[in-house]
């Protein structure tokens, strides 16, 4: 808890954010269940489903409440309770490496922010299932919870009280609040009420102590004066009078339901930011913002963001974690459905919108509707669209042939780098889409990037390989290895480069199963250039020169013994070095051999 808080503190802000987001999401659960059983919703206040914020200046206490689904003494327990809960150590340890506190919000241990600002929180929740319970602790390593007999009942939903800090007065300014809502919870889903005061304008009869000396003087007589009143000044004036209302903060908006051309770059930004609980500045890396037609509609928005999740490869092939949040007509459902998107775009953040998919249905019985075929396949088509574009808008890429189509635009600057960016990030996920997604390989091994003996230290991509092919050469050359630096040095390439061919650097352990699954880019073959069958240009097979080292092949073949290598042959693939270890076609290469030997220790 000592970390957690040093480590936010001079971020004490974002306690509201978590606490905003936690009441938007139990309201999104109660809403999910009503949706098949209204009873539970209940009447009159219970069923609007709303946040509701509440200052008391004088006892220091700022309170936040929802009307959502509400927490039992278990879930008071076991979901407060429990600062061991596993996002904990991996916040903590994050944050001792330098992390981004902005993501605190991602390892489910927003709650725990309310310590930023208060030195004692009492958690009020009224769940269906059980009475209404107080949890209560003061950050100093225990807490209680106790059956609340003492507080009104709250019907339905939770109230978080917060003992504010001596130095944390400030949050107890309704503008403060204010500007923390508009900045960092626009699009929460829910009405933000904030029981405020205002000034207004009221009538109150003009009493007689008020009328001014004057006029009193001037009053001959009472009638005369009555006369006057009753013609010149009004028997009622206005004064200023500060009143309690619950003002309505956001304008509770759905940006992906809004006209695309409508909706600002900022405002894409902001919803991102939201939508992913990462409030650093930066940027998504791209967007896409559509409408789908046809048998199945829906409206989606689809985000890179800016930087890979802390666990993005971790949970790759146990956890079905999918970033896309479904809705059904305005209505959250789930942001757990892992049919929506394909594993390896699941750094993907975004969400779904369908008109067509049933409202009153459990997510078990969507999860196996047909429309979410149709949905996922159109989903990832745009996601690589989205993705291509970052590459087709980046002047870095200037190289690329297929780009006459895209308009350059005037923010190219701001485009610059940007695909080198994304390729750092997420290029590990494009390999594993070729490896995963057999129908969509092609276009995902246009989006690879690589290093190659001519690509100057930048990345280059196959098409760009393809376009300084030599004239005759068929094949796409490739060597794998540790590390750039290593293979460099390989005796494989010493006649291809002199002899001016282009050789692809595959250094990452994954290449090795990549180039399992991909075989050929635009009717052109790839070849490891350790494997047997490298083949130089229109070369001559000298027969004389074979016959005449036949003996020392054999002599050679038979030293090795047969179960070490399949053949020793002459070739011309060498330039400097006397002799090299070739692999057989269909063989692992050395690198794959030095990984599966890792992978077993
Ligand atoms: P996260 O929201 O990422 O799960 P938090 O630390 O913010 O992590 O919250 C922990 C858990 O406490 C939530 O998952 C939820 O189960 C419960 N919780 C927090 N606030 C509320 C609330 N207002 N209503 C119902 N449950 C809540
Ligand atoms: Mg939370």
């Amino acid at each position: 808890m000592d970390i957690i808080i040093n480590s936010l503190y001079s971020n004490k802000d974002i306690f509201l954010r978590e606490l905003i987001s936690n009441a938007s999401d139990a309201l999104d659960k109660i809403r999910f269940l009503s949706l098949t059983d209204k009873e539970v919703l209940g009447e009159g206040d219970n069923t609007k489903l709303e946040i509701q914020i509440k200052l008391d200046k004088e006892k220091k206490i700022l309170s936040i409440r929802d009307r959502g689904i509400g927490m039992t003494k278990e879930d008071l327990i076991k979901n407060l309770g429990t600062i061991a809960k596993s996002g904990t150590s991996a916040f903590v340890e994050k944050m001792q490496t330098g992390g981004d506190l902005n993501l605190i919000g991602q390892f489910g241990v927003g709650f725990y922010s309310v310590y930023l600002v208060a030195d004692y929180v009492e958690v009020l929740s009224k769940h269906n299932d059980d009475k209404q319970h107080v949890w209560e602790s003061k950050a100093d390593g225990s807490f209680a919870v106790s059956e609340d007999t003492w507080n009104e009942p709250l019907g339905r939903g939770t109230e978080i009280r917060l003992h504010l800090r001596e130095e944390a007065g400030e949050y107890l300014e309704e503008d403060k609040l204010k500007e923390l809502v508009k900045k960092y919870s626009e699009f929460i889903n829910f009405p933000i009420h904030m029981w405020a005061s205002k000034e207004v304008d009221v009538e109150v009869p003009a009493d007689e102590d008020d009328s001014s000396e004057e006029e009193t003087s001037e009053s001959t007589s009472e009638e005369e004066a009555e006369e006057e009143d009753s013609e010149k000044k009004p028997k009622t004036k206005t004064i200023k009078e500060k009143t309690y209302d619950w003002e309505l903060l956001n304008d509770v908006k759905a940006v992906w339901l809004r006209n695309p051309k409508e909706v600002t770059d900022e405002e894409y930004t902001k919803f991102y930011h939201s939508l992913a609980k990462d409030f650093g500045d930066e940027k998504p890396l791209s967007w896409s913002h559509f409408t789908a037609e046809g048998d199945v509609e829906f409206k989606a928005l689809l985000f890179v963001p800016p930087k890979a999740p802390h666990d993005l490869y971790e949970s790759y092939y146990n956890a079905n974690k999918s970033n896309l949040k479904l809705y059904v007509r305005r209505v959250f459902i789930s942001d757990e459905f892992d049919e929506l998107l394909p594993k390896y775009l699941n750094f993907l953040r975004g969400l779904v919108d369908s008109d067509t998919l049933p409202l009153n249905v459990s997510r078990e019985m969507l999860q196996q509707h047909s429309s979410l075929k149709t949905i996922k396949k159109k989903l990832i088509r745009k996601a690589l669209d989205m993705i291509r574009r970052i590459a087709d808008e980046d002047p870095d890429e200037a190289n690329d042939k297929d780009k006459s189509d895209v308009e350059k635009s005037s923010d190219n600057d701001e485009k610059k780098g940007q695909y080198a960016k994304f390729w750092n990030e997420f290029g590990k996920s494009i390999k594993l889409g070729i490896i995963e997604d057999a129908s969509n390989r092609n276009r995902l091994a246009k989006l690879l990037r690589f290093e190659s003996t001519k690509s100057d230290g930048k990345l280059a991509s196959l098409d760009q390989y393809i376009s300084r092919m030599k004239p005759g050469q068929k094949d796409i050359f490739y060597i794998t290895g540790t590390s750039k630096e290593q293979l460099e040095k390989s005796p494989f390439l010493e006649r291809l480069t002199k002899k001016n061919y282009e050789v692809i650097f595959f250094t990452d352990p994954v290449d090795e199963y990549l180039m399992q699954y991909l075989m050929d880019y635009e009717d052109k073959k790839f070849q490891n250039v350790s494997k047997e069958g490298v083949k130089i240009g229109k070369e001559t097979k000298d027969k004389d020169i074979k016959d005449s080292f036949k003996e020392l092949t054999k002599w050679w073949k038979d030293t090795l013994a047969s179960e070490n290598v399949d053949s020793v042959k002459i070739s011309n693939r060498l330039d400097q070095s006397p002799c090299v270890v070739v692999t057989s076609k269909y063989g692992w290469s050395a690198n794959m051999e030095r990984i599966m030997q890792s992978q077993t220790l």
